[in-house]
């Protein structure tokens, strides 16, 4: 019996292959994979990356595996098995996809002539962000359980998780960590202000480890107030506090598989369609996650001729790769309208986008490597460039336009196309009048951008758009697209079985003040009960 938590753990030395994790920002050097899941944020504030893309060596191989044997295959290349031995990587993956009710996990479904839409919400909460946070979850259990062998008490590492949600993430992470060991999850949501579908899904989980939390006041209040509780010492001294938002690095790798799991279903039902040719994907974009799993993808090997970046009116990316400039607010933007605009898609409401750090830093660093220096310098001078460009964008709010090479390069991967509310709209109207498929608002605003690139882009180039909610979390924009044309009733042709009858169930929802303090006597109070337990 091991007694003290010191159970056999092999050392990184002992495998050749070992993949370590640095930061954007360059002073955080050499994590493993596991600091980097833990910890979130690096502590220079930048985001974690793997030292080197791997490349996925005779990928065209796995073109007839499962959607968790390819997890498999791509997780494996960013987890040394030293961190998490082969078998227990393969049962975390088994686990978090055995809760999707599509047997393909994340199905392809052809819309017309050379357009695929990949459907990513077959998840728990019907949104595609089940794919990372279901995975996340049994990560966290897992690093936990294995910290704590053998401890008892106050030695238990606990971690206490902490977010604020406009409606998607949240519910996402409370599916994803409900009834976890050793995690509590506590979620802010403006009371009154999400949805009545999210509202109902996030405090229908009755689990004793989830505790949703409606504010009196609004989204950013309660961002606000997560931010605060992260800076405040006093419960940072006693609790150890823990973030699921999109910089958490398994985010994006959970989310990397479904790029090659789509592109070989493509080949499989496009007998025009060969491995080694390539695609397009189009990807509805906040903040900037999705499609950075797709980069990533592509410089393992997948063949990508472009990915569409699709943004709402909330548009700092379609402009940065327009102009190489990345601010806050259009030039053009009066001062009383540079805040977030509310929009048809409101998981994609954002003023900058958190992800997109790492893209700054791979273009950054490709742009060194272009001075002859050695590795390390390259990597250093990357770190430096993105620092600088970060303090620029918090102190001025914005920077650019950056090195012309740079933009160049980023040119060779991305394009990108902004869609209107009234657009978004009419592209529901167009594709449940032409092929009686109702697209959710962001998924809407992602086939718009398809149907523009495919006019622009070489007539054989296939598209995969990709589809990130069921239109029935969000009725309302649904409703609004689709009250008037012949034959429509949500109830019918919509609204999933599982969501009948959510609104009746029992929840449990604490409303609080609209002060940080009061949430850290919450969180408290409920951390203290749950060990007492
Ligand atoms: C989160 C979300 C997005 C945006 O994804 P990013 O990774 O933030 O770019 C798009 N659509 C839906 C439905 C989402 O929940």
């Amino acid at each position: 019996m091991v007694a003290n938590g010191t159970a056999p753990r092999p050392s990184a030395a002992t495998h050749t292959l070992s993949q370590r994790y640095l930061s954007t920002r360059g002073d955080d050097v050499d994590f493993s994979f596991e600091d980097a899941v833990l910890k979130g944020l690096a502590s220079d504030g930048g985001l974690y990356i793997p030292e080197e893309i791997p490349a996925a060596e005779g990928w065209e191989s796995w073109k007839d595996l499962s959607f968790t044997e390819l997890a498999f295959k791509v997780m494996s290349l960013y987890i040394s098995p030293s961190e998490i031995p082969a078998e227990d990587l393969k049962d975390i993956i088994a686990k978090s996809y055995s809760t999707f009710r599509s047997p393909e996990t994340t199905p392809l479904v052809h819309l017309k002539d050379n357009l695929w839409l990949l459907e990513l919400f077959h998840g728990p909460t019907f949104a595609f962000k089940d794919v990372a946070l279901q995975f996340l979850g049994n990560l966290f259990e897992y690093f936990l359980v294995r910290r704590n062998e053998g401890k008892t008490g106050t030695d238990r590492h606990h971690l206490t998780v902490v977010g604020a949600t406009s409606g998607d993430t949240g519910s996402a992470a409370i599916y994803g960590l409900r009834g976890k060991k050793d995690v509590s999850v506590f979620i802010l949501h403006p009371k009154g202000r999400v949805s009545p579908i999210q509202e109902a899904q996030m405090t229908t989980v009755l689990d004793a480890n989830v505790h949703n939390i409606a504010v009196r006041g609004t989204f950013d209040d309660c961002q606000d107030i997560v931010k605060a509780l992260f800076a405040d010492p006093e419960i940072n001294s006693t609790h150890k506090l823990g973030a699921v938002n999109s910089i958490n690095f398994a985010r994006i790798l959970a989310q990397v598989v479904y790029y090659f799991h789509s592109y070989f279903a493509l080949a499989k039902t496009n007998p025009s369609f060969s491995i080694g040719d390539k695609v397009r994907f189009a990807v509805p974009t906040g903040n900037f996650g999705d499609v950075l799993a797709g980069y990533f993808a592509h410089r393992m090997g997948l063949p990508v001729e472009k990915f569409v970046v699709a943004t709402n009116e909330n548009d700092i990316l379609d402009r940065f790769f327009k102009t190489g400039r990345y601010e806050k607010k259009a030039p053009t933007t009066a001062v009383e309208d540079a805040g977030v605009k509310e929009t048809l898609s409101p998981a994609m409401d954002i003023l900058v986008s958190s992800n997109f750090e790492r893209l700054l830093w791979f273009l950054a660093y490709e742009f060194a490597e272009s001075a002859g220096m050695d590795d390390e310098w390259n990597k250093k001078q990357a770190g430096q460039e993105v620092k600088q460009w970060l303090g620029d964008l918090k102190t001025k709010g914005g920077f650019g336009p950056v090195y012309q090479d740079m933009i160049t390069s980023a040119r060779r991967n991305f394009e990108s196309e902004r869609v209107t509310d009234a657009q978004t709209v009419d592209t529901i109207k167009a594709y449940y009048n032409e092929l009686g498929y109702v697209l959710d608002p962001h998924t809407a605003v992602g086939v718009a951008a398809s149907d523009r690139s495919i006019k622009k882009a070489d007539a054989a180039v296939p598209h995969i758009s990709l589809s990130t909610a069921h239109p029935a979390k969000f009725a309302g924009a649904v409703e609004l697209a689709l009250k008037d044309e012949e034959g429509f009733n949500f109830e019918e042709k919509v609204l999933p079985a599982e969501f009948v009858g959510l609104d009746k169930r029992e929840r449990r929802v604490k409303e609080v003040e609209c002060t940080w303090e009061a949430v850290r006597e919450f969180v408290r109070a409920k951390v203290s009960e749950e060990l007492g337990a």
